[in-house]
């Protein structure tokens, strides 16, 4: 056996172990009942230390130092070349992070997300805050262990974005608040409501199920390696490309809220299941740091995915010029007096609002803008957890012109940070901005993919990403996928573009 097969043999089993901590997760936040959250806390500990001491061992370290010497002068941009360097740079980093910290908190981030669900169901965010000021301390531990050279927020947003600092992404949002807040007022100003409310509405969720699914697998989800459960807070997660789940919830009245859903997760699905098969089990599948970009190189490379399904697939003019027939047929009583033109409207209306996985296209990203500038804050110490509440309410009011009554429409709408996710946020809207230089390189690279669009043909389109962008895994950085099929590195042009383009058109603008 060559060296790098030895290595590749030795990371499958930590594969093994991380995707059975990924089966557990799954189960908790979709079988699990509540009495379970403790045990369920220890497990997690138990098979969290298993993979560490299996990835941080000698053996790793012989292995690589093996490996290394092998592949000594191949081509950089190889897989061979590429899964050795990743192994290396992780076992770094895991290796700086203490054993004991990491299972500290694989066994109170069940109890602390079961805390934030009962906080959330009964707007009493005192009872969640001892949770979340021990996850952040957790956290500052973990930034501290890692390192930084500026913002302890730089080592965390490394975990999820490992191409992103705080000002990188300062700068980020600087350009996008330049363009997003001059459009959203002028919509605000054209915004008058559609002639019919179809969200007053009963849709019976067994439909609504079935239509999400059967649209989910037209643009390609494949149901012998998925299924769809409900979650409270609706997820994708993976167990290797052949085992790939998602879930979403429902409202009987505002259809869009399981649909797109659906639609959203099946698309982070699309990226999963088509990666390279050669890269089941080895390093450039393998979630080192044990977060959920799992097959994927980065939340924001996962996000560009689930958004391009969502927002740039299945909200635009041309899905439902080729689906709307089929909803009506599924929902016959409901949209009796609807036409494709009306359901686009009422599926792409702007209007600020409180809940970030309810917000429209444009206002999105403001809502993350919000959390990243606290958990910032959090992290560097300029705001307490006491805080939170006030600050939020502030922040909306500043960026958005609406204020919740509640913490429950507040700092308690998220689980994110119950689980002791800090630095996953950004994601978002790095995706954002990444799925429309995707598809705008997928536009002039397939010749007639707008007409396979038109008429509800996706293959062109999965075809094209799968080739580009998903089969290669963890191989390469976002950056690296958008300079190789695009020519440049994230820009907020192709977004800011879209949305100018699209809701000056919905709303009649300059
Ligand atoms: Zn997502």
């Amino acid at each position: 056996m060559t060296a790098y097969d030895a290595l590749q043999e030795h990371i499958a089993a930590l594969n093994d172990l991380l995707n059975v901590l990924n089966i557990l997760k799954w189960d908790t936040r979709t079988q699990m009942p509540p009495g379970g959250s403790q045990t369920r806390g220890y497990q997690l500990a138990t098979v969290s230390r298993l993979a560490r001491e299996h990835f941080t061992s000698e053996t790793t370290a012989r292995l690589l130092d093996a490996a290394e010497k092998e592949i000594a002068g191949e081509d950089p941009d190889s897989y061979r070349v590429r899964a050795v360097q990743q192994t290396r740079q992780y076992y770094e980093i895991v290796r700086r992070i203490p054993a004991d910290l990491l299972a500290r908190r694989a066994t109170l981030a069940p109890i602390s997300e079961q805390v934030w669900h009962e906080a959330k169901q009964h707007n009493d965010f005192a009872r969640f805050a001892p949770y979340l000021q021990q996850m952040l301390d957790l956290a500052r531990e973990q930034a501290e262990a890692i390192g930084y050279e500026e913002h302890p927020f730089d080592a965390l947003v490394f975990e999820y974005e490992p191409s992103m600092t705080a000002a990188k992404l300062q700068a980020l949002f600087d350009a996008l608040k330049a363009g997003l807040l001059p459009l959203l007022e002028q919509i605000v100003a054209h915004d008058r409501p559609l002639e019919k409310d179809l969200w007053a509405r009963e849709y019976p969720l067994d439909r609504q199920r079935a239509f999400a699914l059967e649209m989910a697998q037209r643009i390609g989800y494949d149901l012998e390696r998925g299924r769809l459960d409900v979650a409270p807070h609706p997820f994708e997660i993976s167990f290797t490309r052949h085992d790939v789940r998602i879930t979403t919830r429902y409202d009987l009245h505002y259809w869009p809220m399981a649909f797109f859903g659906t639609l959203h997760e099946a698309g982070h699905a699309l990226y999963e299941q088509n990666v390279d098969p050669a890269l089941t089990r080895t390093a450039l599948t393998t979630d080192f740091l044990g977060q959920y970009a799992v097959g994927g190189t980065s939340y924001g490379a996962h996000e560009a995915s689930s958004r391009l399904w969502e927002n740039l697939i299945g909200r635009s003019r041309a899905f439902w010029g080729a689906h709307f027939g089929r909803l009506r047929e599924v929902f016959p009583e409901q949209l009796a007096d609807a036409d494709a033109d009306l359901f686009y409207r009422a599926v792409n209306r702007v209007r600020p609002s409180l809940i970030r996985v309810e917000a429209d296209e444009v206002t999105y990203n403001l809502h993350i803008m919000l959390r990243v500038e606290i958990e910032m804050g959090l992290l560097d110490g300029s705001l307490r957890v006491s805080d939170l509440p006030e600050v939020w309410r502030a922040k909306m009011k500043e960026y958005l012109g609406v204020v919740p009554e509640t913490d429950s429409q507040g700092p308690l709408q998220d689980v994110h940070w119950s689980g002791g996710s800090f630095g996953s946020f950004p994601g978002y809207t790095v995706g954002n901005v990444m799925s429309a230089q995707l598809l705008d390189a997928a536009r002039q690279q397939v010749s007639g993919l707008d007409d396979a669009l038109t008429a509800g043909d996706y293959a062109p389109l999965l075809g094209w990403l799968t080739e580009h962008f998903y089969r290669h895994g963890r191989a390469y950085s976002a950056d690296e996928i958008l300079q190789r099929c695009t020519g440049r590195p994230l820009h907020v042009e192709p977004y800011l573009a879209y949305l100018r383009g699209k809701f000056s058109d919905l709303y009649g603008l300059q």
